[in-house]
């Protein structure tokens, strides 16, 4: 639509290489993990510098209580229970029309990872969730495709930047895959300054590495509590493991997991549990659905997803077979529920 050099004017006068940096960065394809909190700051910077094409991934729908931080959503998607991914393409797409935007409304997976991040230049971590960065781990380095972790929780944040080849890995800084279990968003709160801060960090990084200005990466992880004041750079070259399951030895243990039919998980914290048929080419026919419910609750249809009460629980029916059942943590009441509603 516009000139760059109007659009990207204060971008070409810092940038290293002016119009060139520019050209470069605009030739890029990252993949967002997760647009949440970090995921929508992250991808607002990105899309506002001028990438080629970003890829956002995500399983939830819109909800009040990511308003406070949630910074590519609002009131009418948390009404009309959009989900994420559509509601920050709307939004990405009306601040930079230049960009591709790519959504995917799913559970990432062993299954799909592979498919979503090929032929991207970079991932970026905007999950919660410990077991699916070990996921992005493996694939970074299968593919050799650099990645950026970010955690926050509270008021506390970390950052680091993994480059297949070069930085050690995820699993060569964090070899037990408990780490960072203990608390999360959910059980003790987060603040949104943080998040912000932690994205900028990230999205900084991602922008040396897109416009190849490699000599300005940091080689220190970044851990901060923005609330006590505290800030620590810990410098991980030496942290190279040279027994690394997935970096040195390739054995990709998170990408090898074998699923069953269906992918049960609970959604940490929220009284929630998910079930995703793992046969990727399913398509539901939303009409012979509504027409089975139609005698047990009242159906709410948006183009995304149907929704129902249904006893104490609340659910919503993605296209592709995938079901959010909110008001419980029993996994059994859930296949119970999936199998009766839905089928097999
Ligand atoms: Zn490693």
């Amino acid at each position: 639509m516009d000139n760059i050099f109007t659009r990207y004017s204060r971008q070409l006068l810092f940038w290293p290489e002016g119009k060139v940096s520019q050209e470069q960065l605009s030739k890029k394809t990252v993949t967002i993990i997760g647009i949440g909190a970090l995921g929508t700051a992250l991808a607002n910077h990105l899309v506002r510098a001028g990438i080629k094409e970003l890829r956002i991934v995500d399983r939830d729908i819109v909800e009040e209580s990511n308003l406070q931080r949630q910074m590519l959503f609002d009131e009418q998607d948390a009404r009309n229970h959009i989900p994420k991914a559509i509601a920050a393409k709307q939004k990405l797409s009306a601040i930079n029309s230049a960009v591709k935007i790519v959504d995917y409304i799913e559970d990432v997976n062993t299954n799909n990872i592979e498919a979503i991040v090929s032929g991207s230049d970079l991932i970026l971590d905007g999950t919660d969730n410990m077991r699916i960065r070990y996921l992005i781990n493996d694939i970074s380095i299968k593919l050799a495709i650099p990645w950026i972790y970010g955690g926050v929780v509270h008021s506390r944040g970390m950052t680091t930047t993994i480059i297949p080849n070069k930085t050690p890995c995820f699993r060569c800084l964090f070899p037990n895959i408990e780490t960072g279990h203990a608390e999360t968003c959910d059980t003790v709160g987060v603040l949104s300054t943080v998040v912000h801060i932690i994205a900028s960090y990230q999205a900084t990084e991602a922008l040396k590495l897109l416009i190849e200005d490699t000599e300005a990466l940091r080689e220190e992880m970044i851990q901060l509590d923005v609330w006590k004041n505290d800030f620590d750079e810990f410098p991980f070259q030496n942290s190279l493991n040279k027994e690394c399951p997935c970096c040195q030895k390739r054995n990709f243990d998170f990408l090898n997991m074998k699923h069953s039919a269906q992918l049960i998980s609970s959604l940490c914290g929220r009284d929630s549990i998910q079930i995703a048929p793992m046969n990727e080419a399913i398509t539901l026919n939303f009409d012979d659905i509504i027409t089975r419910w139609s005698n047990i609750g009242k159906i709410e249809k948006t183009p995304y997803l149907l929704r129902m009460k249904y006893d104490d629980y609340q659910l919503s029916l993605f296209k592709n077979g995938r079901l959010l059942i909110h008001g419980t943590t029993d996994t059994m009441i859930a296949k119970r529920l999936y199998s009766t509603l839905v089928g097999e």
